[in-house]
């Protein structure tokens, strides 16, 4: 049986080998979950619910050692790692609330004579190929819904984060979830590809754009449901009227916080000239105060970076910007290791010429460009090929909207960033994906419509 090795980042050594799927053994338990799939479904959703229940109870009581092994295997900062799970009982609260309200059979019309009616069904078996960065966040985002809308999920979490995801497969399965109803597969992408190639009724993706395109390509002649939450190049606007202080208090963090390894970090700063100065020096006095290192330290807040290949990245994104005229003003050069080390990476001076500004770095840079006007802002957030989230910084809540109004973004933020929230709808735009998690919409969207015409004769 092939292992997978589970590499610290923060220290480069290999922590653990755990068993690891291959086409094969893909193969038999997709057949397993076919088979499974319906009597999941066919159980009374308060089954369902109760199951989940349990596991959001173990998560919270296993909270501490989940989150271990979440900063073991990611670098993650051990506050970070603990937040995210704090973060999800409420998550799952929201989808045990709404769930059964949500795929409940609508009537539309109904007299003597006839009945029209639309009843949601389950996908089916669905597959869902993760992210490391928040993988309980992520994985649960899709996991959770689709379990409890009566779906089988083949879920393969990163390589990155197998760990993490073995202990959700663990918790769910000791919940009561049927073992081949939920099913974990451990690998690196050949995994997620011969996932690709089962009997599956809907495919649900978070990571790059540039995967995302390869299983679009892939799955597109299947004509099945398919959602990709991809990246992002998340800008901000900070207008002259806003207080530079406290916008640059909320953007360092929004920018930095899980070491800039988020899909909707702030990863452009455009700021009016008027406030340009004072935005930049209480920026960098913030970033500079933001301790890195160890990541099982309490008071960490830059982690190590999970994937070593994405340091290329960085080195390439700051040597164009300087090339082209860029200031870096502080960090821009890796840290000695072991392990993969980056420090939080302020650059200004920068325009649309720049990598920095185009491509997704996810680390912890940012680029803060200064605008003369409210157009120039919008021309510049707008001119990416990617459309996750925006956010506007302006004590006018008017002028916010109309700001908001003209950005192609899945979502919009007035003097906040960063920021999920269970209730409401998670997508993108563009480059950064198709289809969305979260809101009710994100529970409708593991079934299917199935319209009903029913005449009483
Ligand atoms: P990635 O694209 O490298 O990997 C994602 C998953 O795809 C992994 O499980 C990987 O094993 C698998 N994979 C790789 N090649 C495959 C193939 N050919 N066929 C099938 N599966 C394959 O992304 P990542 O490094 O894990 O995550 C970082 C990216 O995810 C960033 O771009 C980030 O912005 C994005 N992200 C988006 C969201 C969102 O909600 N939009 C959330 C988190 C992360």
């Amino acid at each position: 049986m092939p292992q997978l090795s589970i590499h610290n980042p923060a220290t480069g050594a290999v922590i653990n080998q755990v068993p690891a799927d291959d086409a094969q053994s893909v193969a038999t338990k997709a057949r397993a979950a076919r088979a499974a799939q319906p009597a999941w479904a066919a159980r009374p959703i308060a089954d369902r619910r109760a199951c989940i229940a349990k596991f959001a109870a173990a998560v919270v009581a296993q909270l501490d050692a989940l989150a271990a092994v979440m900063t073991a295997e990611t670098g993650k900062p051990i506050t970070m790692a603990r937040n995210e799970l704090k973060g999800l009982p409420s998550r799952l609260d929201f989808f045990l609330d709404q769930s059964a309200s949500a795929v409940a059979t609508e009537t539309l019309f109904d007299d003597a004579a006839l009945s029209e009616q639309i009843e949601h069904v389950p996908l089916g078996v669905v597959a869902n190929i993760s992210a490391w960065n928040y993988p309980w966040f992520v994985g649960c985002n899709v996991i959770i819904p689709a379990l409890l809308t009566g779906n089988a999920v083949l879920y393969k979490p990163s390589e990155y984060a197998a760990m993490t995801g073995l202990e959700i497969g663990r918790l769910l399965h000791e919940a009561g979830v049927p073992r081949d109803v939920f099913v974990v597969l451990v690998g690196g992408g050949e995994v997620g590809a011969a996932l690709l190639e089962q009997d599956i009724d809907g495919l649900f993706f978070t990571g790059s754009h540039a995967t995302g395109a390869r299983i679009a390509q892939a799955l597109g002649p299947r004509l099945i449901k398919m959602q990709l939450e991809l990246g992002g190049k998340d800008p901000t606007y900070v207008c002259d009227d806003a207080d530079p202080q406290a916008a640059a208090a909320s953007l360092a963090d929004g920018a930095m916080y899980n070491t800039g390894q988020g899909c909707c970090s702030v990863e452009r700063i455009y700021v009016h000239e008027k406030i340009h100065d004072a935005f930049v020096e209480a920026f960098l006095k913030t970033v500079k105060g933001f301790a890195v290192g160890d990541p099982t330290r309490d008071d960490t807040y830059i982690g190590a970076i999970t994937r070593a290949p994405q340091l290329a990245v960085f080195d390439a994104q700051v040597h164009d910007a300087k090339a082209k005229g860029a200031n870096v003003l502080c960090g821009g050069e890796r840290l000695p290791g072991p392990g993969n080390w980056y420090p939080p990476t302020v650059v200004s001076g920068v325009n649309h010429t720049m990598e920095l500004m185009r491509e997704e770095s996810f680390g912890p840079l940012v680029g803060i460009q200064k605008v003369a006007n409210d157009d120039e802002a919008i021309r510049l957030m707008n001119d990416t090929r990617y459309g996750l989230t925006a956010g506007v910084y302006t004590p006018d809540e008017s002028r916010a909207r109309a700001l908001l109004a003209q950005v192609h973004a899945g979502t919009a933020y007035w003097n906040c960033c960063d920021r999920v929230s269970p209730r409401l709808p998670w997508s993108g735009v563009g480059d950064s994906g198709v289809g969305l998690t979260l809101s009710t919409y994100g529970i409708q969207t593991f079934t299917r419509p199935k319209a009903w015409h029913l005449r009483r004769a």
